[in-house]
């Protein structure tokens, strides 16, 4: 089989875009967010889940989890997101994904590097995998070139074929939860390569956007089956509960 590593070689070379990615308006300084478009984007703080990092309304305590993480253990060892996922941020992910903005992922990795835990020695950067035919008509993968990114710019390695995608999984947006956790559940493995190296190893997962989980859940367990110790999820965009109704209330002004 083709090894996917290949198709990402002739793109390390990332050009930093010069216009606002968001609302392309050329920025005085090049290769960020124009004042406006930086105004409106939602980068989440703290107070937050000691878990997931889920913005929480207020903190009560010391280590306070969110409902969701009080209601089962997660599979992870934390989510990290550089901004919530609404109109803005997942355009910058569309233009990344689709657009051929490539340069886009330094941006997304230059704002990823404040979430890096304090203890790096031996982390591990790699991505969620795309299915090799998805990287043959894409010619990239995304979250790889966010991976390749944040380790140029932080040291750390980055392993961009760790994972494989054993079959390719429909899209899953329409899909309910259940349905999504059962399609992708066993679409990942690791890369036989790296089965010397994943003992015990603590790891940062790269994914463009955090919808579900469903996927990213199914990448760490697969990490953590042959013997990762910790996997973090490091993402562009993530969906939050109220986030997007929140954001239509502030454009629209006070009632
Ligand atoms: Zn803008
Ligand atoms: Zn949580």
């Amino acid at each position: 089989m083709t090894n996917p590593a290949n198709f990402l070689r002739p793109l390390v070379d990332l050009v930093l875009p010069e216009r606002c990615p968001s609302c392309g308006v050329i920025t005085p300084m090049g290769g960020d967010f124009c004042a406006a478009c930086w105004a409106q984007l939602y980068f989440p703080t703290e107070p937050w889940c000691a878990t997931c990092a889920a913005p929480l309304p207020f903190l009560e305590a010391e280590g306070q989890q969110c409902l969701t993480c009080m209601a089962r253990a997660p599979v992870h060892d934390g989510i990290r997101t550089v901004t919530a996922y609404d109109n803005i941020s997942r355009q910058v992910a569309l233009k990344l994904k689709y657009g051929g903005k490539i340069g886009l992922a330094k941006l997304i990795a230059r704002h990823m590097i404040r979430h890096l835990p304090a203890n790096r020695k031996g982390l591990i950067i790699t991505p969620v995998p795309l299915h090799w035919t998805r990287l043959w008509a894409r010619s990239f993968n995304q979250s790889a070139l966010i991976g390749s990114a944040l380790a140029g710019q932080s040291g750390l390695r980055h392993i961009p074929d760790m994972l494989v995608r054993r079959r390719r999984t429909p899209l899953l947006k329409e899909m309910s939860a259940a349905n999504r956790r059962k399609i992708v559940g066993n679409a990942f493995a690791l890369n036989p390569r790296y089965s010397s190296q994943i003992k015990g190893a603590r790891l940062l997962l790269i994914d463009d956007v955090y919808t579900s989980g469903a996927t990213s859940d199914a990448c760490i367990r697969a990490l953590k089956k042959a013997g990762a110790d910790w996997v973090q999820l490091f993402c562009w965009a993530r969906v939050l509960p109220n986030h997007e109704r929140d954001a239509a209330q502030i454009s629209a002004g006070p009632a």
